[in-house]
């Protein structure tokens, strides 16, 4: 099964991804956590996207494009996969259907979170991230804080703040997320495959209740 995440930066899309996966027994593909450790690990990729990242603007589509449909073909996406940050621009969202009918798959959900824009930025920057590249649990320090600070409860690493992660990039990254990838919600509305769901305190509607109404919907 293939399910595709949509939404601004900080609507809980990382979130709802992990629960997904979890429940639906397919793995993530978070296009920010290849760009991220590629960075981290100074490979050639790493130095082509380092800039992109640090201003909050999008990777070109053509080494996105590439680095993604590489990834998807690996065995370990065969059942499916819950992809996470990818497709955002219209280029991205065609290509991909492409590249899916060629081998005889389609997207079963178009999951778009929405929350209050002044609730992102709150969100964003209070965001902490577990630094354990095999766990990356989210954790937030109003919403959903770490039983002790600092520390993943998951495992005990040391949790970090992403780079991006501040205000005036976080600014940058909803603009990025205004102009380039909410056009393609209207794309999947019109393929009937869209879900739409807020994520809002105010509604008392965290990333949790929205992953329990979708694995619901697939019966789980
Ligand atoms: P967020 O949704 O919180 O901004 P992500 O981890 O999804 O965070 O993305 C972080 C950064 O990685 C983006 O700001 C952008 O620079 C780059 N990026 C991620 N996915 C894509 C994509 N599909 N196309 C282009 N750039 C991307
Ligand atoms: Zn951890």
């Amino acid at each position: 099964m293939i399910i595709i995440m949509l939404g601004a930066p900080g609507t809980g899309k990382g979130t709802v991804a992990e629960l997904l996966a979890k429940g639906l027994n397919i793995p993530t593909v978070s296009s920010g956590d290849i760009f991220r450790k590629a960075i981290q690990e100074k490979t050639e990729l790493g130095k082509q996207v380092e800039e992109y990242l640090s201003r909050g603007e999008l990777v070109p589509d053509e080494l996105t494009i590439k680095v993604i449909e590489a990834r998807l073909q690996e065995p370990d996406l065969k059942d499916g996969v819950i992809l996470d940050g990818y497709p955002r621009t219209t280029a991205q969202a065609e290509r991909l259907d492409k590249f899916l009918e060629e081998n005889g798959k389609k997207i079963a959900m178009a999951v778009n979170l929405e929350t209050p824009k002044e609730e992102l930025i709150e969100r964003i920057v209070n965001r902490r991230i577990c630094s354990n590249s095999e766990c990356k649990t989210i954790f937030n320090l109003k919403l959903n804080p770490p039983k002790q600070e600092g520390i993943c409860d998951k495992c005990g690493g040391k949790l970090i703040q992403r780079k991006d992660d501040n205000e005036e990039v976080i600014n940058n990254r909803l603009e990025t997320y205004f102009k380039q990838t909410k056009p393609i919600i209207d794309f999947y509305e019109k393929k009937g495959i869209l879900y739409t769901s807020e994520v809002s305190v105010k509604i008392n509607k965290m990333g949790k209740d929205v992953a329990n109404e979708i694995l619901s919907k697939f019966g789980k």
